[in-house]
C-alpha cells in the first residue's frame, strides 16, 4: 500500500534535507507510526484478561525499536544469541523473552538460560533432555501436519521444519511435566504475510482444542497460547488491510467459551513483527543511472542487499518518487541495484512518474524484514537506519557498514607477511 497519509505528513516535506544531511541510501523509520500500531494491538485485545505481544526481533533488530516495544509493555521474540542479547540490552528480562529457535545448539540453550533466563519454546521432542536446565515454564511448537494447511509464503504444515507432530504432542508435555516443569505454554505458527484473519481465528481455535485435550490427557493446565506472527500488511496499493478488530473479537470470543468450559482460560500472546513494524519504514535512495536497451531502467544507490524480498519472494514494494506526483506523466521501467545477480530490481515493469538523475525514490513498506534480511554478496555493504522521532527529529540507529566492516572478518596477516611489512 502507499506509505500512509500520516507517515507520509510527517516525513516527505522534509527528505530532501534529511537525505541530503545523511546521505543515501537509508531506511527511515516512524516512531508515531509503531506506537500507533502497538497502541491499536493493545485496545483490540484489551478484553483478554492476559494479552501480551512479544515483538519478532528478527523483523527489525535494532536497539532503539527493542526500546519502543519495551516501553509499551511488549516481550521480544528470539531464535538466535545476538537476538537474546540485544533483547536483554533493551531491558528484557525473564519472562519478557520468548526463545523459539528450531534445531538448536547448545550454545544457544545456554545463553538462553543465563541473565534470569527466558520462556523456552521447545520445538521437538528430542531437545528436551538437551537443555542444560529446564526452566520453570515451557512452550513446546505444535505442527499440526496433515490437519492443516499453511499459506502460499509459509508452505504446508507437514513439510515443514517446525514443530512438535501431533502424535508426539503428549509425550513432549508428559516428559516435561515429570521433569518438574510447572508452567505450561502453547505455541503455533502457520502463516505468513496473511491479510485475511478467519486463519488467525483458526489457529487460536486449533490451540485452544489442544490444550484441552493436552491438559485432560497429561493433567496440567496452560498458562498462555501464543499464535504466534504472520499478521500480514498491504504491500499493494489494492491490497485490504487484515481486520485486526474482527480477529481479536473472535479470539477473544474463543477464550471466553473456553473459560465457560474449563473454568479458567489461558493468556493469549502475539509475536508479530511485520504488523507492527513493516509499514513504518521506507528505503530511501537516489536514482544515479538511467539505461534504455530493450526496457528502460533506472539504477538506484542501494540494492538487494538493502531489502531482500522483491529478489526472494517476487514482492511488491510501492514506490513515489519524491516530488513527482503519481499523475504526471509516466513511463514503464525497471528499478534496478548494482549486484551481479538479474533479480536485482525493486521493481519490474513499474509505472512511475519521468524519473532524472539525483531523484529520491522511496520505496516502501520496509519496516520489517527490509534491512535485517541484507547480506554483503558481491561485496555490498548495507545502509544506514535513522529513526523519525516522535519530535520530528531525526536519530541515526545504525550507521552504514563500511569497507572496513566487510573486511574484519578477514585475515590479511598471510598477505603483510608475504608483501615483508
Ligand atoms: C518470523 C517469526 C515471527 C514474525 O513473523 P511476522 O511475519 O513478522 O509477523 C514470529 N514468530 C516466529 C516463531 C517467527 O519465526
Amino acid at each position: 500500500m502507499p506509505i500512509s497519509e500520516t507517515f507520509k505528513g510527517r516525513l516527505f516535506p522534509t527528505l530532501k534535507e534529511i537525505a541530503e544531511h545523511f546521505g543515501t541510501p537509508f531506511h527511515i523509520y516512524d516512531e508515531t507510526g509503531i506506537r500507533e500500531t502497538g497502541q491499536t494491538l493493545k485496545d483490540a485485545f484489551s478484553d483478554v484478561k492476559d494479552f501480551r505481544e512479544y515483538f519478532a526481533v528478527k523483523a527489525l533488530p535494532n536497539p532503539r525499536i527493542l526500546e519502543i516495544m519495551k516501553e509499551m509493555g511488549f516481550g521480544f521474540d528470539c531464535s538466535s544469541i545476538p537476538e537474546l542479547l540485544l533483547s536483554r540490552m533493551a531491558g528484557g528480562r525473564g519472562e519478557d523473552i520468548i526463545f523459539t529457535s528450531n534445531n538448536t545448539s547448545p550454545e544457544e540453550f545456554k545463553v538462553a538460560a543465563a541473565d534470569g533466563g527466558c520462556i523456552l519454546n521447545l520445538d521437538d521432542v528430542t531437545l528436551i533432555p538437551k537443555v542444560p536446565e529446564l526452566p520453570e515454564f515451557i512452550y513446546f511448537r505444535y505442527n499440526p501436519g496433515p490437519r492443516r494447511t499453511g499459506n502460499a509464503i509459509i508452505g504446508s504444515p507437514a513439510e515443514s521444519k517446525y514443530g512438535v507432530s501431533h502424535e508426539q504432542i503428549l509425550d513432549a508435555y508428559r516428559t516435561v511435566r515429570d521433569r518438574g516443569v510447572r508452567r505450561f505454554g502453547l505455541h503455533n505458527m502457520l502463516i505468513s504475510n496473511e491479510l485475511d484473519y478467519k486463519y488467525m481465528v483458526e489457529t487460536a481455535q486449533m490451540l485452544l482444542e489442544l490444550a484441552e485435550w493436552i491438559s485432560k490427557e497429561v493433567g496440567i493446565v496452560f498458562e498462555s497460547v501464543n499464535i504466534g506472527g504472520g499478521l500480514g500488511i498491504p504491500y499493494k496499493p489494492e491490497d485490504r488491510p487484515l481486520d485486526i478488530h474482527a480477529m481479536a473479537e473472535e479470539i477473544t470470543g474463543l477464550l471466553n467459551q473456553f473459560e465457560k468450559r474449563n473454568g479458567y482460560a489461558p493468556g493469549l500472546c502475539l509475536e508479530s513483527g511485520r504488523f507492527m513494524t513493516g509499514p513504518h519504514g521506507v528505503l530511501v535512495v537516489k536514482a544515479i543511472n538511467e539505461k534504455n536497451i530493450y526496457r528502460k531502467y533506472i539504477g538506484v544507490d542501494a540494492c538487494m542487499t538493502a531489502l531482500m524480498r522483491p529478489a526472494i519472494y517476487g514482492a511488491y514494494h510501492h514506490i513515489s518518487v519524491l516530488g513527482k506526483d503519481s499523475d504526471q506523466e509516466h513511463s514503464i521501467v525497471d528499478v534496478v541495484g548494482s549486484l551481479c545477480e538479474n533479480n536485482d530490481k525493486f521493481a519490474i515493469q513499474r509505472s512511475l512518474p519521468e524519473i532524472e538523475e539525483g531523484d529520491i525514490l522511496i520505496i516502501q513498506d520496509t519496516g520489517a524484514h527490509g534491512h535485517s534480511m541484507g547480506f554483503n554478496y558481491n561485496g555490498k555493504l548495507r545502509p544506514k537506519e535513522l529513526l523519525l522521532r516522535m519530535d520530528g527529529s531525526v536519530e541515526l540507529i545504525r550507521r552504514e557498514e563500511t569497507v572496513n566492516d566487510y573486511f574484519a572478518t578477514l585475515n590479511f596477516e598471510p598477505l603483510r607477511q608475504a608483501q615483508g611489512s
